[in-house]
């Protein structure tokens, strides 16, 4: 690492205690981007690394709300406004009881580099809440979003700051969002992504992210002159993106053999088919029940819960071929990293944000794996709220053909553009110096043009 960016991360390290997901992610960043700092010494000259880490505005606020049982419960709300330099603020909301500060800061990061790689005009913004939708009613769940929403409105807007979902904001909780800012601004406009698809939802968002990965690990696999076909997958989690990766993979004619929440996950040897796919998505998406329920319908299939004293998850330790980490961030730890390459791993995508630790990244890269870093892989889901973005603006829909023809078209422009900056600066094969390049330079270029703001 230069000195330059070795005094500037004791500086971030300084400034941001208590924010380890965020200094990991500027780390990482700042580790690529040093290699553009030092062919163009203006970057340097304006402080560009060093302005992008710092949000635009953060947002932080009260969220009281009543309980079935009529108690008070209240819970901490957060906006972060990152960088708004290409497009308004643009990402999403995560609801989970973990979610706090530094980990809305890591992903506001990671979304302002991802949503450049997409080439639509979108800056990058997180946010969400330490409430968790687990377990409550659906009333909580809308009395907690109004809640919430009475707030945010103050502070969004179809051309400042656009959210959608992410882990536990789906359709239901986008649907009471949505419906408490149209009441509060008695106005119709396309303010959140994510919408169903008969009040200004686009077809193929809920899909999205998934395919995106999909479509990635495609692209990668063309460099080597191969496909999906035949390839055994090992898919964490069991939300949106996995199963969205699921239904990819198995159009494609590969085989997932994992499934995963946060009790535990399921190993089953004779791969999810479509009608295992479809319970999956009944038990999470309707029932809201627990992935250990797939054994009780499917005996062929083992559930393994999760073991806190176990130094790494046994999920990553079965042969395949290819890995789509669709859960949470660090889910990957470098003993999983080591065990997905003993047990022949050679392509990862990831569908989650930063689910590899730092160690795990280096040992991919070491390896020569086709290593796909979540801001270049999952950049699908974003992409396609621009794309909902733009069908709002021209009150017009495009079919389900045309939006997943784009959503192609973009992320085999993403891998293109990750190759080429990779090969630029010298570093061909790294998915990750491409990404985090490739998403910088637009950026920096439209802070420099526009001045100091
Ligand atoms: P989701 O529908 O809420 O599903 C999340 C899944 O991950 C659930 O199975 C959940 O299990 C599991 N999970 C969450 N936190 C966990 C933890 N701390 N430990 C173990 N398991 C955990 O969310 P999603 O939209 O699929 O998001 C998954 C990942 O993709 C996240 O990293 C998100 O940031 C990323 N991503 C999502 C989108 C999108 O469009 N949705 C776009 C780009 C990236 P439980 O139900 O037990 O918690």
């Amino acid at each position: 690492m230069s000195e330059y960016v070795q005094d500037m991360m004791m500086e971030v390290r300084a400034k941001n205690p208590a924010q380890p997901e965020f200094i990991q992610a500027v780390q990482e960043v700042a580790e690529s981007v040093a290699l553009v700092l030092e062919r163009y010494p203006e970057y340097r000259q304006h402080r560009i690394l060093e302005r992008i880490i710092e949000p635009e505005r953060v947002i932080m606020f009260r969220v009281p709300w009543m309980d079935d049982q009529g108690d008070v419960q209240i819970n901490r709300g957060f906006r972060i406004e990152m960088n708004s330099a290409i497009g308004p603020y643009k990402g999403g909301l995560r609801f989970h009881p973990s979610v706090n500060l530094g980990i809305l800061k890591f992903l506001a990061f990671e979304q302002v580099f991802k949503n450049s790689l997409t080439t639509l005009p979108m800056g990058g913004g997180k946010g969400g809440s330490d409430f968790d939708p687990k377990g409550k009613s659906d009333n909580e769940v809308m009395r907690f979003c109004q809640s919430f929403m009475n707030e945010l409105y103050r502070h969004i807007g179809p051309n400042t700051d656009i959210p959608a979902g992410d882990i536990g904001v789906g359709g239901r909780e986008i649907g009471y969002l949505f419906g408490q800012y149209r009441k509060i601004r008695n106005e119709f406009t396309g303010v959140l992504t994510g919408k169903g698809v008969n009040w200004g939802g686009s077809l193929i968002r809920p899909e999205a992210t998934g395919y995106g990965a999909v479509y990635f690990a495609a692209e990668m696999l063309a460099t080597r002159n191969e496909t999906l076909e035949g390839k055994i997958c090992l898919v964490s989690g069991s939300g949106n993106v996995f199963q969205y990766t699921s239904e990819k993979l198995l159009e494609l004619g590969a085989k997932v053999v994992t499934a995963s929440d946060s009790g535990g996950y399921i190993y089953d040897p004779a791969g999810i088919d479509r009608k295992k796919l479809d319970y999956i998505m009944d038990l999470k998406n309707n029932r809201r029940g627990r992935i250990k329920e797939y054994v009780e319908e499917y005996a062929d299939a083992t559930y393994t819960p999760v073991n806190p004293e176990r130094d790494y998850n046994p999920l990553w330790s079965h042969k395949a071929d290819c890995a789509f980490p669709s859960a949470t961030q660090n889910e990957i730890n470098s003993k999983d990293a080591q065990n997905l390459l003993d047990g022949g791993i050679y392509v990862v995508s990831e569908g989650a944000n930063m689910p590899t630790v730092p160690t795990g990244v280096k040992l991919f890269l070491e390896k020569g794996i086709l290593y796909g870093p979540g801001k270049a892989a999952n950049a699908g889901g974003v992409a396609v709220s621009g794309l909902e973005m733009a069908q709002n603006s021209m009150r017009f829909s495009w079919t389900r053909e045309e939006v997943d023809n784009r959503l192609r078209v973009i992320m085999k422009g993403i891998h293109k553009a990750c190759v080429d900056a990779a090969e630029h600066f010298g570093t061909s094969g790294n998915y990750v110096n491409g990404a985090n390049i490739g998403g910088f330079i637009k950026v920096a270029d439209a802070m420099i043009d526009q001045g100091l703001t």
